[in-house]
């Protein structure tokens, strides 16, 4: 009945960047930029909530195992917050309170009523049961029952959670509220109040923002070249709808290796491929290079869509691409920002790019509400648009501060919030 939670191998610790350091970086420098106030710039570098919960459980050997659980609400100035819940070995306070503000800022520039958030557990998915997660994620739901809610905070799923782990949290907050709250998560499962679209949304947003970026260059996407990282949720889909496009999508890569064919993948058939054999690694007719090979392919787009820090100050200045769509979060350090700009290559900032999951999100949210569930034609379109709207305005922002767009992306954002925040006023 339940379905497992698929096990996937954490990024390594070692040469990570702080996360919380590599955001404030880059906010720093769009703080400057726009001369933000002092205070509203201590005010919104510090989230308004940490929470660090103890999660004991009874393991299926009868044992008691501790686990520490966290949730960050980095700002709810715009609306209830909203972020995933990664289970993973290496979560921590500092990764948490990255990942929150960038829900913050991400909410912002899609302009979708949301502040930002994110929590997690520190713990080994690959070894607990299926049970043992269940227990897991109800204790911990049960922890922050007076954090959660559709009109407070609205958790996602994220690494190792999935619409199973939504439909644990969903249930046992309903069970304590007495009635079914669907609204209290998204990502559900359809049968659950889930929207139409949501899994590939991410993919799709991807797809949107880079062809309005070769639009911008100039690049018919018929005669555009592209390479993507990485080939789960995120870049299979955004490979498979750029290929629907007209883009030649020549590089491929998952976890065993990457894949080069420079006529072209035929999408349908590699997605075929890799439902019956698991991995790219041996698909036919192609030749086998290494991840860091991948990155470093002459095209027109390059689409990291696997983890974080894989663009780093030590490969960019090798990367002969004209685009850059982060369809993953964090993939390029903040080292590596200058060398792009300087190679002039155009970089979507993943607060941006990868925008159209929490997008659909939203959707998602606003249907519970309403009760009323919208065709997968509709939830498209919309998303469409407002990924285009975005890409637009961070476009025009960035041009009037003569910045690259992660820059613009920011000074946008940033200065949404910061003007709600005045408006709003400090209750005191
Ligand atoms: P996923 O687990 O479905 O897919 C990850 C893919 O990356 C897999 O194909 C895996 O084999 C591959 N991979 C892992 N390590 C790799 C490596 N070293 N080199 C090459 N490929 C590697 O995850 P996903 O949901 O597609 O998420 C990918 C990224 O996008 C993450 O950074 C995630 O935070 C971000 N993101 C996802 C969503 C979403 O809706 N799923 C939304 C926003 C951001």
């Amino acid at each position: 009945m339940y379905s497992q939670v698929n096990y996937k191998e954490p990024a390594p610790i070692m040469n990570k960047e702080n996360p919380f350091e590599s955001m404030m970086e880059r906010f720093d420098t769009a703080a400057n930029k726009l001369g933000l106030d002092e205070g509203i710039y201590n005010y919104l570098k510090s989230p308004v909530k940490q929470v660090i919960t103890s999660v004991p459980i009874i393991m299926d050997d009868g044992s008691i195992d501790v686990f520490e659980g966290y949730r960050v609400i980095h700002n709810d100035i715009l609306g209830p917050s909203k972020g995933g819940i990664r289970y993973a070995p290496d979560v921590s306070l500092d990764e948490m309170k990255a990942l929150a503000a960038w829900m913050t800022w991400k909410c912002a520039i899609v302009n979708i009523p949301f502040g930002g958030a994110k929590g997690g557990i520190k713990c080994d998915p690959a070894k607990l049961s299926l049970h043992e997660l269940e227990r897991l994620t109800r204790r911990f739901t049960a922890n922050l029952l007076d954090v959660f809610g559709p009109e407070r905070d609205i958790p996602a799923p994220d690494m190792n959670t999935n619409e199973q782990t939504m439909a644990w949290i969903m249930d046992t907050y309903s069970m304590h509220s007495k009635r079914t709250v669907t609204g209290v998560v998204t990502g559900k499962p359809m049968i659950l109040g889930g929207s139409q679209g949501r899994r590939e949304a991410t993919g799709r947003g991807v797809m949107i923002v880079s062809t309005a970026a070769l639009q911008k260059l100039g690049i018919k996407s018929n005669d555009a070249v592209a390479v993507v990282q990485g080939f789960g949720n995120v870049g299979s889909v955004a490979a498979q709808l750029l290929y629907e496009q007209g883009v030649k999508v020549i590089g491929l890569s998952d976890v065993n290796g990457a894949i080069y064919n420079s006529k072209g993948f035929n999408l349908p058939e590699v997605i075929d491929y890799v439902e019956k054999n698991k991995s790219l690694a041996k698909f036919p007719n192609a030749e086998v290079i290494s991840n860091e090979e991948l990155l470093e392919l002459e095209c027109d787009l390059l689409v990291p869509a696997a983890k974080e820090d894989q663009i780093r100050s030590k490969n960019a200045g090798r990367l002969k691409c004209k685009i850059i769509a982060e369809g993953a979060n964090g993939p390029t350090t903040a080292k590596a920002d200058p060398i792009l700009q300087e190679k002039g290559i155009l970089v979507i900032p993943d607060i941006l790019a990868n925008a159209g999951g929490v997008t659909v999100s939203y959707f998602e949210w606003v249907q519970d509400r309403m009760g009323f569930f919208w065709t997968l034609n509709r939830v498209n379109t919309r998303l469409e648009r407002m990924m285009h709207e975005a890409f637009v305005n961070v476009y025009k922002t960035a041009a009037k501060y003569d910045v690259p767009l992660r820059i613009g992306a920011y000074i946008l954002a940033i200065d949404k919030v910061a003007r709600t925040l005045k408006i709003r006023g400090i209750y005191a």
